[in-house]
């Protein structure tokens, strides 16, 4: 099954200008997808639409297999949670805990059962320790991990990431890439991730590339990384890893191309067993 389904959706701010023309995508339950393109591409228009924000002017939009409608819009958004860009402008709470349990309020949860999935979900994230610590106090990584807790505190269905890395420092980025690739080990949980971090990128199994509101390319991070003229036309890099891998790979080093820096060291260290 399908946890997203985009089928020939088009879509104008103005009624004039399309700025996404025709678009079709799957995404498969449990799955990891990543959105790329550059800036003005149509990459936050389609989460919009994909949460029922705004309305395609043709086409549909299915969300775990149902057709989303002005009727059941709530109810398909009880679906996903949403990592914002600025990890600033996701706090209530006082503390971490308040934060993590203002959602579980609203979705009424008895208040005996909600120290346990504070708990959890903080433990998840690597936030266990910070949960009496004031919001603003964390790092940009640290705050976005609250805001991954308090959504997995709401068992999402899926969860979209919004460019939730650009504002973090590389430290930030990291720890946060490492919680999404904890997050897919699961596979109880669908991730879209609008993204333009090449690293992270690369640790995703399927990747969308947008141009002018068109899919360009999709398929494996690999596939994509293969088109390096293509995507530097779009102004869009390759990571490093797969940088190094092709220099490795043209002084006869390693024998393929890898797209993470993990698949570097293994290729390395394969090769110093066999000296
Ligand atoms: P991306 O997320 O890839 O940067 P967007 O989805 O934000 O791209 O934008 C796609 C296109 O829609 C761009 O040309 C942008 O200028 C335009 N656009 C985005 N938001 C609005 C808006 N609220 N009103 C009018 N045009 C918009």
């Amino acid at each position: 099954m399908n946890a997203i389904e985009l089928s020939h959706i088009s879509f104008s701010y103005d009624n004039q200008v399309d700025v996404i023309k025709d678009v079709s995508l799957a995404i498969p339950k449990g799955s990891y997808t990543t959105i790329v393109g550059q800036n003005g591409s149509g990459k936050s228009t389609i989460a919009k639409l994909i949460i029922g924000l705004l309305a395609s002017k043709s086409g549909k939009v299915y969300v775990m297999g149902k057709e989303l409608n002005e009727e059941n819009v709530y109810d398909v958004r009880s679906h996903i949670g949403i990592v914002f860009q600025n990890p600033d402008n996701q706090f209530i709470g006082s503390t971490v805990a308040d934060d993590i349990a203002f959602g579980l309020e609203n979705h009424c949860v008895k208040q005996e059962k909600m120290q346990a999935i504070i708990e959890d979900v903080a433990k998840r994230v690597g936030m266990q320790d910070f949960l009496n610590s004031e919001p603003t106090k964390l790092s940009g990584g640290q705050k976005q991990r609250v805001a991954i807790a308090g959504i997995l505190a709401m068992e999402p269905d899926i969860i979209i990431f919004d460019e939730s890395t650009s504002m973090l420092d590389p430290q930030g980025k990291a720890s946060i890439n490492q919680q999404i690739k904890n997050l897919h080990k699961h596979k109880n949980i669908t991730i879209l991730s609008i993204t333009h971090d090449m690293e992270e990128v690369a640790q995703s199994e399927h990747v969308i590339v947008l141009n002018s509101g068109k899919i360009v390319m999709e398929g494996k991070p690999m596939d994509i990384f293969k088109q390096e003229e293509v995507l530097k036309q779009m102004k869009l890099d390759v990571p490093f890893a797969y940088r190094f891998s092709k220099k490795l790979k043209k002084e006869k080093i390693i024998d393929d191309c890898v797209c993470t820096l993990e698949e570097v060291v293994n290729q390395l260290c394969q090769l110093k067993s066999m000296i």
